[in-house]
């Protein structure tokens, strides 16, 4: 296997991919380079970027350099010792309509420059075309990869197989499905760039995981004209290893300033946000006073420094864990970005199943686009196969308290007293937290990770509450058969309100007697825990406390 993956978080990985001029780690940005034009040069990228690998345009070498390219070989053409990719040109023909140049001329080019890593010569769906010419997009795509897959004449190089469709879901998982069949060690996801262009965030997400359902898992997926920090954790997230752009270089032409969460003009900066040598040594007056040239030098090194930070920032979360946390940071840097978070809720089935389950490290809840992570959806289904203790007749929902684990805090532990001074038999009581984001937390499991090991902000938003609600109801319409009452602690609030009113109905639906204690703003103090217990009391004789 060309490639081998060491961490995981969500779908994001980091892996090393072997190639015949050396590995590299991913998730990995290869910088596009142009010989024609290059603020910076390939021998720069190595030396102070520490750059693994970049990547160059077969069709604009062929067309300019073609017998000095194959004659002394891509890299040491570049002059660039480390990894080089070629793309193949299919970026021309979205952009100029055709190249003057056939499929089988660009993967014999490739061999015979010795790229590391090439791309067949597809023919991108681009942004909103007709279905039957996205239709024709993938069909040719498809019939070329056959055809190159046949024609190679060496094995030691990596041949991507890129996936079209464009914004036709089901053509990207037509292609991705074949592409994924065939013999390429990379796939890839061809014409993003007209979609990130236009912030189409959410589309991308559809494009990207509908590509990643399709393909193999195991294989590196490669997005092509993925380039801005602010969004390449999303990248990873779904599962993207590989990126290419020459936005750094773009961006810099046109005076703008790349961040982690957006970009800024040069023209009405006043302060760098950064620390890297240009920012350091520069203010955004000195470089508006420079030459043109030397400026978009210097902008491309920020900006290339900034994408690599990204990408570093990006790799420490998946070790940690944290790589939710990083998108809900990235995801409130833009609204089309937060679209995107919230369009990851549709997919948290697959999110689920293909995100490592724990690493220990507590789990973050802002609001409810947190509930799309895996580690909420895992406590559902673990709970929904969970067999509650047998023979429970009384099934007590409490607030969340201050302190967790919820079973050894200072107020639950009271209330477990009360209860054991007041009843004798306390067995056939079942206890459970109602708690954002995991809904209902039965006081057995709330050592089981992550259970504990979570902040969440308050008040909860109408969302949350109505998940954390939803999840109490099917807790007590799939309950057990013996059970005959529920007793809710609800807080004073229009929380506990909605709380009371859907238990009652859904106790009414079961046939259960439902009995709330007394609601007071004090939740934990005296009164409204003697309340509960008496509650409790009731049940357990299965006596309405109004008839009593
Ligand atoms: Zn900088």
């Amino acid at each position: 296997m060309a490639f081998e993956v060491m961490e995981k978080d969500l779908l994001g990985r980091i892996g090393r991919l072997t190639t015949k001029t050396g590995v590299v780690e991913t998730p990995m940005l290869l910088p596009v380079v142009n010989p024609l034009v290059q603020p910076l040069t390939p021998k720069t990228m190595e030396i102070d970027f520490d750059c693994q690998a970049i990547i160059a345009n077969a069709y604009l070498l062929k067309k300019n350099f073609g017998e000095e390219v194959t004659a002394r070989g891509i890299h040491d053409f570049l002059g660039f010792n480390r990894v080089v990719m070629t793309d193949s040109g299919a970026y021309q023909i979205l952009v100029y309509g055709d190249v003057d140049v056939n499929p089988m001329e660009i993967t014999q080019f490739q061999e015979d420059i010795g790229s590391d890593i090439a791309v067949i010569l597809d023919v991108p769906t681009g942004w909103n075309v007709p279905r039957e010419k996205a239709k024709y997009t993938v069909e040719e795509t498809l019939r070329r990869a056959r055809l190159t897959l046949q024609s190679l004449t060496r094995n030691d190089i990596l041949w991507v197989g890129p996936i079209q469709g464009g914004n036709h879901l089901d053509f990207v998982a037509h292609s991705a499905v074949s592409i994924g069949e065939m013999g390429f060690q990379i796939c890839a996801l061809g014409s993003p760039t007209q979609v990130m262009e236009r912030y189409l965030f959410s589309v991308l997400v559809d494009m990207v995981l509908t590509a990643k359902q399709n393909t193999p898992f195991e294989k590196p997926l490669h997005l092509f004209g993925a380039g801005h920090p602010f969004m390449l954790s999303f990248a990873v997230a779904m599962g993207c290893d590989l990126f290419d752009s020459a936005a750094y270089a773009l961006y810099a032409r046109q005076d703008k300033y790349m961040t982690d969460y957006g970009t800024s003009r040069l023209r009405i900066m006043e302060y760098f946000p950064c620390s890297c040598d240009v920012c350091r040594k520069y203010t955004p007056k000195d470089l508006r006073e420079m030459p043109s040239r030397e400026r978009e030098r210097l902008l491309a090194r920020h900006n290339l420094s900034t994408i690599f930070s990204e990408i570093r920032r990006i790799k420490q979360a998946i070790r940690e864990g944290r790589l939710w946390e990083l998108l809900e940071l990235r995801g409130r840097s833009h609204p089309s970005l937060l679209d995107a978070l919230k369009r990851l809720q549709g997919y948290r089935r697959f999110l689920e199943v293909h995100s490592p389950s724990s690493k220990g490290r507590g789990v973050f809840f802002f609001d409810a686009t947190g509930l799309a992570r895996p580690a909420v959806l895992r406590h559902q289904i673990k709970l929904f196969k969970w067999q509650p203790p047998r023979d429970y007749r009384v099934l007590v929902f409490l607030p969340p308290s201050t302190s967790k684990p919820f079973h050894r805090s200072r107020e639950v532990k009271r209330i477990l007293r009360s209860v054991e001074d007041a009843i004798e038999d306390v067995d056939p009581i079942h206890f459970c937290v109602y708690a954002a984001p995991f809904g209902v937390v039965p006081l057995e499991l709330d050592d089981v990770y992550p259970l504990s090991q979570f902040e969440a902000s308050f008040p909860l938003d109408a969302e949350t509450k109505d998940y954390v609600i939803d999840q109490v109801r099917t807790y007590i319409l799939s309950g057990n058969h013996g059970c005959t009452s529920v007793v809710l602690h609800a807080e004073d609030d229009a929380f506990g309100e909605q709380l009371i009113r859907e238990c009652e109905d859904a106790c009414s639906k079961k046939g259960l007697l439902f009995l709330t204690s007394e609601v007071t703003e004090k939740t934990w103090s005296k009164r409204p825990v003697e309340s509960l217990v008496s509650r409790i009391s009731s049940a357990l004789k299965n006596v309405n406390v109004k008839d009593e």
